[in-house]
């Protein structure tokens, strides 16, 4: 028997009309995620079918343990004998390691010359189990183990109990969105929950260098590469954010530093969005987490821009920030002890309710344009794939 991998999609067959865009999307990042897998894939609307060499069975359904738009991942089996009784000892084959007290058999039959209907293939099945297998029963509402045959045209498909896939919407089916993405707990987390959506992210990342370190900006790009297994591969813009921040270090009054940094981060980021095509940013804020996230500072921050921001994390406790994080692997590289720029200009006593008045009197202090013109001219564009870099790996 020939082994092969069945990935049913869940919500995505709730899109009608467009249903084969969203298919043609997903099918497209899996093509991506497994380029260095020999893979082959058909599909139609109830499932897809990915065809790879049994040795890279596990290696493949890991990698699809982190695409999007699938709803649950089944590693099938093939045979071409469709005689009855081959069927019985193949299944019996597969399940006889199993663990399981109840079952049930479903049976499909597509090959309509096929002597049996299916319930009488059902039938059939679930008696020879029963008499092969001591200690069993038939539970037609919750078995433990759902043993499904499907007899096709060519041949016999047989598969049972799935694993969990992540769900969601295939990534890029809903457009893209730019991420701003510090060295924090909480950016990678926006990015993942916006993946989910369908959002396709590139991300944004501000350094101050020499303030902050090559090591800073080495464990944004470690968060963007693990973002890239969800979201196939990740396009860091990074902006040189020295100049801005010490003209407003020494320019503006201390408890507006933080007010005014965050109004030139939202104004280049919207710019960098807007140039990638890129209809939304999403960033880690959450409510009340620091000075510049109460309400009124989210305010007189956000009116510098037009472009929608999406917070994922707006409402989740910092608790259910960092379990979050935990569960999709970027919480040990958040909390590697690299300065981001903003933690470095902190000053003593952030205002908490700024003033949109007074925040734009104290910008014409400074030449803010100029300013964010020559960021954005210089800025680096990183491509970032889930694998390290291949070069390094062979040298060493
Ligand atoms: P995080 O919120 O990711 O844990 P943080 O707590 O250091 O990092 P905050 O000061 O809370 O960051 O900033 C709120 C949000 O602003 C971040 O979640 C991130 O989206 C964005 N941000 C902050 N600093 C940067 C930066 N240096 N580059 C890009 N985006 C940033
Ligand atoms: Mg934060």
């Amino acid at each position: 028997m020939k082994k092969i991998i069945i990935l049913k999609y869940g919500e995505l067959t709730t899109k009608k009309d467009n249903i084969n865009y969203f298919l043609k999307t997903l099918k497209n990042n899996i093509n991506i995620i497994l380029k260095d897998i020999n893979h082959t894939i058909t599909y139609d609307f109830g499932r897809m079918f990915i065809d790879v060499k049994s040795e890279d069975i596990e290696k493949t359904v890991e990698k699809l343990k982190c695409i999007f738009g699938i709803h649950e991942i089944i590693v099938g089996y093939i045979s071409e004998d469709k005689s009855l009784d081959n069927i019985k000892t193949n299944i019996l084959s597969l399940i006889k390691d199993k663990n399981f007290k109840t079952f049930k058999v479903f049976t499909k039959r597509s090959d309509k010359t096929f002597p049996l209907n299916s319930m009488e293939i059902s039938k059939s099945l679930g008696g020879y189990i029963l008499r092969n297998i001591p200690n069993i029963q038939v539970d037609i509402h919750n078995p433990e183990l759902l043993v499904s045959a499907e007899i096709r045209k060519n041949e016999v498909l047989y598969y049972f109990n799935g694993l969990s896939g992540l769900g969601g919407y295939p990534v890029g089916t809903l457009g893209k969105g730019l991420l701003m993405l510090s060295g924090g707990i909480d950016s990678p987390v926006a990015g993942y929950l916006a993946i989910k959506r369908g959002v396709k992210i590139e991300a944004i990342y501000f350094e101050s260098p020499p303030h902050t370190s090559e090591s800073a900006k080495d464990k944004v790009i470690k968060l963007a590469r693990l973002l890239a297994k969800y979201n196939t591969t990740v396009k860091l813009h990074v902006i040189n954010f020295t100049r801005i921040q010490e003209t407003i270090l020494k320019n503006i009054p201390h408890e507006y530093l933080i007010t005014i940094m965050r109004r030139m981060m939202y104004r280049i980021s919207a710019i960098i969005a807007h140039n990638s095509k890129c209809n939304i940013l999403i960033n880690g804020e959450s409510i009340g987490q620091v000075a510049s996230q109460t309400l009124t500072s989210m305010r007189v921050i956000n009116e510098v821009i037009k472009m929608p921001v999406i917070r994922p994390v707006a409402c989740f406790d910092k608790l259910e920030i960092i379990d979050l994080a935990k569960k999709i692997g970027t919480y040990d590289i958040s909390t590697l002890p690299y300065e981001d720029c903003c933690t470095i200009f902190v000053p003593e006593h952030p205002i908490i309710n700024p003033s949109s008045i007074k925040a734009i009197e104290y910008e014409e202090l400074i030449p803010f344009k100029d300013l964010i013109h020559e960021a954005i001219k210089n800025h680096e564009v990183i491509s970032v794939d889930v694998e390290e870099d291949r070069e390094y790996e062979d040298i060493l």
